[in-house]
């Protein structure tokens, strides 16, 4: 072949390739919800200053406190941050983008000015805060979700599931009127209507102390993601996890930090399965965010909310076949919020939230294909 018969060959490739890329390859979502996780842990690994008998560690022996400095502790951030979230930072940022480290310029927040959990999750799911959501009362939710719009079209119709350590997001995603799938703490389905798996994990959910009135181990989340995945590979799936704000209103330092690091152990469990599965390899796309922050000092890091300075802070991540690459987000990015998440999931599957919810906040264009933004 002549050059210029390499050069317009060369040309012709460039040119189908560029057409391609303005479409998403997201035909999946995977929107995991980490309550009460703080963007400090994330971003700067696991604080000393926590590590405190005292005030923090509740019974915790001496020696387990010597322990757990060696588990967690490191000289830099870059250190302790990858030995609390290994998968997180060693490939779902370095793939992706994280949002959220003010210590560098990042920052991310809540809108709501509650900075509690229900007001939070409502928020992420249906795009903006509503001020008549002020507790975590277990009230339907009038507004409507990302999810149960998704669900709503003929595409998704069906696809769209949730599992959540909470028992409140019955009412947050209000299954009584959106009829969503979903796995919560306490459940007891009807004999046959449900999986033997999630048959078996209902009775571990009696049989053991649960780890609040409200709520149970994240583990039986994860098994009943993993099961949802087996049985009904979900387009559209919402995992609520929720052992960290547990722990951490215990003012349990080494349980919460434990409990981060099992997450992250479940979410590479999660995406090393569905990389595993045609429908969902090179094709899906994972979002994830707390509901909210938590306190700063000693005295108050263990709680959150109206009255707790700097709660309202928090971070977002995304990695996926259509989000650049660009890693940890520093300097000169524009704030993100969690009321971003909506649009931004439904973006990513090539919907627009705002044509239907008008007064939902604009997806994170950053973590979109260049001109897929809706
Ligand atoms: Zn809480």
């Amino acid at each position: 072949m002549k050059k210029n018969a390499w050069l317009l060959l060369v040309f012709s490739l460039l040119g189908s390739f560029n057409a391609r890329s303005a479409e998403n390859k997201t035909r999946n979502i995977i929107l995991i919800t980490i309550d009460g996780l703080r963007w400090q842990e994330v971003f700067r690994g696991a604080d000393e200053a926590f590590m405190n008998k005292e005030k923090n560690s509740g019974g915790v022996p001496a020696g387990d406190l010597v322990a757990l400095k060696a588990d967690f502790l490191g000289v830099t951030a870059q250190e302790r941050r990858k030995k609390l979230m290994p998968f997180f930072w060693g490939t779902l940022v370095p793939g992706g983008q994280a949002f959220g480290n003010r210590d560098y310029g990042s920052a991310s927040s809540v809108l709501n000015t509650e900075r509690i959990s229900y007001p939070g999750y409502n928020e992420l799911l249906t795009g903006a805060p509503d001020p008549l959501i002020t507790s975590n009362a277990p009230v339907p939710n009038r507004n409507v979700t990302v999810l149960e719009w998704l669900n709503g079209r003929p595409e998704f119709k069906g696809r769209v599931a949730a599992a959540a350590a909470w028992n409140v997001f019955a009412p947050i995603i209000n299954v009584g009127r959106s009829r969503l799938p979903l796995f919560v703490t306490g459940q007891h389905s009807a004999p046959g209507s449900v999986s033997p798996r999630i048959a078996e994990l209902e009775r571990w959910m009696d049989d053991i102390p649960p780890i609040s009135n409200t709520e149970n181990f994240d583990a039986f989340v994860y098994h009943a993601a993993v099961d949802r995945i087996d049985t009904h590979q979900p387009r559209v799936f919402l995992i609520a996890l929720g052992e960290p704000d547990e722990w951490a209103h215990a003012h349990r330092y080494d349980r919460y930090l434990q409990s981060i690091r099992r997450c992250d152990r479940f979410i590479r469990q999660l995406w090393e399965k569905i990389q595993a599965i045609p429908q969902y390899r090179d094709s899906t796309t994972m979002v994830l965010t707390p509901d909210h922050g938590r306190g700063v000092t000693l005295e108050d890091w263990n709680g959150h909310g109206k009255k707790i300075p700097r709660s309202e802070e928090t971070w977002l991540a995304v990695y996926g076949p259509d989000t650049p690459a660009l890693g940890e987000r520093q300097e000169g990015v524009a704030e993100v919020h969690q009321a971003q998440v909506a649009a931004t999931v439904a973006a990513l599957l090539g919907e627009d939230f705002r044509a239907a919810f008008p007064a939902a906040a604009a997806p994170v264009s950053a973590v979109l294909r260049a001109g897929s933004e809706k």
